[in-house]
């Protein structure tokens, strides 16, 4: 029921009509009964959307590519996750004061508990806005070393130097098999496999261990992984809990995984 007192909250990126963020936070706002509405915004200019956040008085929004970093500079506050890794994916409006979030650092720890991963081996494959969120979430969780794996070094090593006080990452070419045969658990946080064809890096020479996709669905990575019996485990863990925290930021409500993943038709 839409009334004159409904709130508003979104997804802001560009493209945006894949997103699922919609169909989950839209089922939460019903599951709970609140008077809410979720809507995904195609943005072209994202410090005209900010403007648009605060006149028109939008509860929060989710930011997704590519505006994830920019965000950063156009909020008032921004919590120690967001500040570390640079970017911000939750935005909260309290009373015109924006509060930047970034709860893909908590959606990554929520996978990292199902894994065996403190004393292993671990590789990042990627350099890019959730390659940091994911190391800093491995720092946080107790990691002290990781490979990073990355088509264009300048960008890996600038990752090094903004991590370099707290992990340390040693950078690698994306056909170093070397550094693949020796790990034990296998990240992947580029986008490569969102295609449903391609693969970010061979895992040919992997004989044990986990592979890890943020991408939130089975990518030929995954398959690959299962189908040489490794451990594999895809991004829908860390989409439902960054969203269960932004949901939380926005309505002080905890929601379960299950009822999150129900919602999505997921597994539970
Ligand atoms: P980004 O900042 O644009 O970084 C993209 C990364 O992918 C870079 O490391 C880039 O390498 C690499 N890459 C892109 N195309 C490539 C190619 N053809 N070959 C080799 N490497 C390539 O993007 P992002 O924000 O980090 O997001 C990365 C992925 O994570 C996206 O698919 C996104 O959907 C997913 N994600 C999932 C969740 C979740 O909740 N499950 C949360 C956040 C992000 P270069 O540095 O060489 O360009």
């Amino acid at each position: 029921m839409l009334n004159s007192r409904t709130k508003l909250y979104g997804v802001i990126g560009s493209p945006i009509a894949h997103s699922i963020s919609p169909k989950l936070h839209n089922g939460l706002f019903r599951y709970y009964g609140l008077n809410a509405v979720y809507l995904a915004f195609d943005v072209k200019d994202i410090a005209e959307a900010f403007h648009g956040i605060r006149g028109l008085g939008l509860g929060g929004v989710n930011i997704t590519l590519p505006y994830k970093e920019r965000t950063l500079g156009l909020v008032d506050k921004v919590d120690a996750d967001a500040e570390a890794v640079g970017a911000v994916n939750t935005v909260k409006n309290n009373g015109g004061i924006l509060y930047g979030y970034n709860t893909d650092v908590f959606g990554f720890e929520e996978t990292l508990r199902r894994i065996d991963y403190l004393g292993k081996e671990i590789t990042v494959v990627g350099a890019g806005g959730a390659a940091r969120a994911v190391i800093y979430a491995l720092y946080k969780l107790g990691v002290k070393r990781v490979n990073l794996m990355n088509r264009t070094m300048d960008k890996a090593a600038k990752l090094r130097e903004q991590f370099e006080r707290i992990i340390e990452i040693d950078c690698h070419r994306l056909d170093a098999a070397h550094v693949v045969g020796h790990t034990d658990v296998l990240i992947n946080a580029t986008s490569v496999g969102i295609d449903g064809i391609s693969l970010p890096v061979d895992i040919a020479p992997m004989g044990k261990g986990w592979v890890v996709d943020i991408i939130y669905f089975d990518t030929p990575l995954v398959k690959k992984a299962r189908s040489k019996r490794l451990d594999a485990i895809n991004g829908m863990v860390m989409f439902v809990n960054q969203a269960i925290r932004s949901f939380e930021i926005w309505t002080g409500i905890k929601c379960s995984e299950c009822l999150a993943l129900s919602l999505l038709g997921e597994k539970v």
